[in-house]
């Protein structure tokens, strides 16, 4: 019997997170053994050149020494404790000094976790109910954010998923991405009821959808001037795209951050951050409740500290490079064999989708050919190549990736088009 079918005995679908059961692209997915740097090794011994980088959280590559090393010194030293530890503090620290509109920091276990502290303390702080997002936009599986992308002009939430009541959502109103004239007309009728509006500053779980300009600026200059929280989820592009995240390379500064992914270095490690006036909303000083019994995990803020430390001003030279060199030679790949694709950069992020038309928002994700894409994965996966089982998420860039990587990737496009 093979793993996916023992899986699939006792574990729902085979996964521990959906996106893992290769749905959308077909087939049955690969069981990792272990991994180095840019590959992943399966328990069947294949190889594969990996572009998703445990969904970004190792940007630094898989098992890398140092990391590796801070994780077993840290463990030596007890696994958990329940007492404050100086790493937390160590960690805050170095995100406050990164992220310039972070004050204070509260740190977590996953990047869920940060968005449900974000949504109970901006209603906490501002005493409103509403709280806004985009169509295509993940935030985590907290239930007041599960909504489906709902059409035309402010679309009041209809739940996402069995299992989340109406009730739950009935405060969470939905826009699509990059329209700005949806959010000035919400704001008009509804702008002293939103306690918060939360957005992926580069929205990369509906493929990469990069912001148009002046949808960031709209979303802040409202924000500013309704006393909305503006809530920036940085869980991708945080510590990633820039040394301070999305609102650096922009220019604009968000009153919450949700943080994840690269800032616990391959370990459950997140954190939210912000204004001091809003964080210290947060028990035990202030009246919003929030804990967990392994937030600051000693093993999570030792691969975390580490991380940051590598994360200087040439490896986000490095990282632009190599994320630049990647979306150019997929563009040349695709062109060559004729394919009408649409290869978007932001930051340090490339994505891609089979399309004739650019992409702005989740309506224009769909409209994408989906089943080419799925074609596309799967005659790249035969090569040794695992990019995104789904066309609605992003390739990740990282340090472990060489030309070389870039090389292998756009022959085995080439290949995949004859
Ligand atoms: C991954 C992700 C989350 C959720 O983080 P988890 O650690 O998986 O709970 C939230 N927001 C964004 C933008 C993400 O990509």
């Amino acid at each position: 019997m093979n793993w996916f079918d023992r899986a699939q005995q006792v574990i729902p679908g085979g996964v521990n997170s959906p996106v893992r059961a290769f749905g959308s692209v077909g087939g049955e997915p690969f069981f990792t053994a272990s991994a180095q740097g840019a590959y992943l090794t399966d328990t069947d011994g294949h190889r594969y050149l990996d572009w998703i980088q445990s969904w970004g959280a190792v940007i630094l590559g898989h098992a890398q020494p140092a990391i590796v090393a801070a994780v077993q010194r840290a463990a030596a030293l007890g696994t958990s404790f329940g007492t404050p530890t100086a790493a937390e503090v160590q960690l805050a620290e170095s995100i406050c000094d990164r992220v310039a509109s972070v004050d204070k920091v509260r740190l977590v276990s996953s990047g869920t976790e940060a968005a449900m502290t974000a949504v109970r303390l901006a209603r906490g702080a501002t005493g409103r109910d509403k709280i806004v997002k985009f169509a295509g936009c993940y935030h985590g599986h907290l239930d007041s954010l599960l909504v489906a992308a709902g059409s035309g002009l402010a679309t009041f939430g209809l739940p996402g998923s069995a299992g989340v009541t109406v009730g739950t959502v009935a405060d969470t109103i939905v826009l699509p991405y990059n329209d700005i004239e949806a959010l000035r007309s919400l704001f008009d009728d509804h702008g002293s009821a939103i306690a918060a509006v939360l957005v992926e500053p580069i929205a990369a779980n509906m493929g990469l959808v990069a912001p148009q300009p002046g949808f960031l600026e709209t979303i802040r200059e409202l924000c500013t001037a309704h006393d909305v929280v503006c809530v920036f989820d940085e869980v991708i592009t945080g510590f990633r795209v820039a040394r301070g995240g999305a609102q650096e390379l922009f220019g604009i500064p968000a009153d919450l951050t949700i943080m994840g992914k690269v800032v616990g270095g391959g370990l459950p490690l997140a954190a939210i951050g912000g204004r001091r006036d809003i964080m210290d909303h947060l028990a035990p000083i202030g009246t919003v409740y929030q804990a967990g019994t392994l937030s600051g995990n000693p093993l999570a803020t030792a691969a975390g500290l580490e991380t940051l430390e590598h994360l200087t001003d040439a490896a986000y030279d490095q990282l632009g490079r190599t994320a630049e060199h990647l979306a150019d030679s997929l563009a040349d790949a695709f062109e060559s064999g004729g394919a009408d694709t649409q290869i978007t950069r932001a930051g340090t992020l490339v994505g891609m989708f089979f399309s004739a038309t650019p992409i702005r928002n989740y309506a224009e994700a769909q409209q994408a050919d989906h089943q080419r894409y799925a074609a596309w994965f799967h005659s790249m996966l035969g090569a040794g190549v695992y990019v995104a089982p789904s066309g609605y998420e992003t390739m990740f860039p990282g340090l472990a990736h060489s030309s070389e990587s870039i090389e292998i990737t756009a022959a085995a496009t080439r290949d995949s088009l004859r």
